[in-house]
């Protein structure tokens, strides 16, 4: 690795200056594993020096655990100062630690871009010194990338909590996206497993983000900066280590979008990484099909202008894990359907199973030219094995089976696909209908 070991010193952590950069890579790659915020689109970062950020396609290669790997995701140290019980990097694990500097970080990045290794960097750390302390480390290391080494590809910037808000300002001048993890659904859980965290202060990371993202929107001549975080904030859910209930969780992350403007939320299935009796234990494997679930039920927030309290109540605060939000929705009114899918309208066809945003546009174009049957809905990319228990043509009900909820739930999971379910593997090189949905929202 053509990489210099001079470092430039601001507050250190503890550094272990006999790591190698490559140790300091292994380890620091590993720490930010479980990391789940990481989308890049959005962004409109370019210039006259190194990449291009909303040109070179980042975030679209996956782990076969679903985890983006297109960026160069590491930790900035993993020393931490806080003992959050679900996390590998705490204070109290023995473990191996690193940090980097930041024109080691820097270089790291431009040295990997050159190599076409990566096209941006996702950028987290432990707090190993105070909020401000950390913040201003990598606050400098993303200076050293974009002023010495003019680097303008996609980076992603976790902000610590507890940081001054002029400090997420700059960190908005340098990133594409920024984020902060609101790590569990509610205050309670917050206190429970990460009391050294504070909710007000994840908050107050959301508001100054809020504030930059209104200031976009002014005409141009009076904006402060038209470039700050350019692709918005998100922040990441951990899913099964309290026992919030499904419907407590999305009501989060509505709030969340509503209130404080976020672009997107992540959820992470819990994984067991420490033992601590704070902790669930976990009858099986992560939750990861409930994960699945909540992102569905997400898109349907973002995209389908599905209500929080229409997708889940009081009475029924979990997903239904045999079908996806959206069907079960369809099956608890099926007074809606059959519709004709000649006159609907795209409101209407949004709510039907198995047509998506892309299949109601195509849908809606198509019949202003003829009228469509069966045949020509699968062209237009509906999802036929889902959609027709739900429509007609005009003539004809398109499905197969009686329109009552236990015959189309049964003909909806009775086949391969719920297998595909309950197998789920999240490997989205495999081509299923499961995980392309997760992907695209289509629904
Ligand atoms: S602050 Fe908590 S979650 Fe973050 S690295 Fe430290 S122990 Fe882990």
């Amino acid at each position: 690795m053509s990489v210099s070991s001079s470092l430039i010193h601001l507050t250190s952590p503890a550094l272990h200056s006999s790591a190698t950069l490559e140790d300091k890579l292994r380890i620091l790659s590993g720490a930010a594993r479980y990391d789940a915020s990481c989308a890049s689109s959005g962004s409109t970062r370019s210039g006259s020096g190194l990449g291009v950020a909303h040109k070179s396609g980042i975030c679209h290669s996956w782990s076969a655990d679903g985890r983006c790997i297109s960026l160069l995701k590491v930790l900035y140290s993993n020393h931490c100062r806080y003992d959050c019980a679900y996390c590998l990097n705490r204070r109290s694990n023995d473990h191996q630690r690193a940090s980097f500097t930041p024109d080691e970080l820097a270089q790291l990045t431009v040295d990997f871009y050159r190599r076409n290794y990566i096209e941006g960097l996702f950028l987290s750390s432990a707090v190993f010194a105070s909020p401000d302390d950390t913040m201003l480390q990598l606050l400098e290391a993303l200076r050293l990338l974009r002023q010495k080494y003019s680097f303008h590809g996609y980076v992603h910037l976790k902000v610590i909590p507890g940081c001054s808000p002029e400090l997420t300002v700059q960190a908005a001048q340098l990133a594409d996206r920024m984020s902060a993890n609101i790590e569990l659904p509610t205050g309670q859980g917050l206190q429970l497993l990460a009391p050294e965290k504070r909710e007000d202060e994840i908050l107050q990371i959301f508001s100054t983000a809020g504030e930059l993202q209104q200031e976009r929107k002014l005409p141009a001549r009076r904006r402060q900066d038209s470039v700050a975080n350019p692709a918005g904030m998100s922040t990441q859910m951990i899913v099964g280590a309290t026992p919030d209930s499904d419907l407590t969780i999305l009501k989060r992350a509505d709030l969340l979008y509503r209130g404080s403007g976020l672009k997107r939320v992540y959820y992470s299935a819990y994984i067991p990484v420490n033992s601590d009796t704070r902790l669930p234990a976990l009858p099986g494997p992560p939750p990861l099909l409930r994960e699945h679930r909540i992102y569905q039920a997400d898109w349907l927030l973002r995209f389908y202008q599905f209500g929080v309290d229409e997708i889940l109540d009081p009475a029924h605060p979990q997903l239904d894990p045999d079908v996806d939000p959206k069907a079960a929705w369809a099956l608890r009114h099926l007074e809606h359907f059959p519709l004709d899918v000649n006159h609907a309208s795209k409101e209407e066809l949004l709510r039907v199973p198995g047509i998506g945003v892309r299949s109601m546009r195509r849908i809606i174009s198509a019949r202003r030219h003829r009228r469509l049957q069966s045949d020509d809905l699968g062209k237009l990319g509906v999802v036929m094995k889902r959609a027709r228990y739900f429509l007609h043509d005009g003539r004809f009900y398109l499905g197969d089976v009686p329109q009552r909820e236990d015959f189309i739930r049964n003909a909806l999971t009775s086949d391969t696909r719920k297998k595909a379910v309950s197998q789920l593997s999240f490997d989205f090189s495999a081509a299923s209908e499961m995980t392309a949905s997760a992907l695209t929202g289509e629904l």
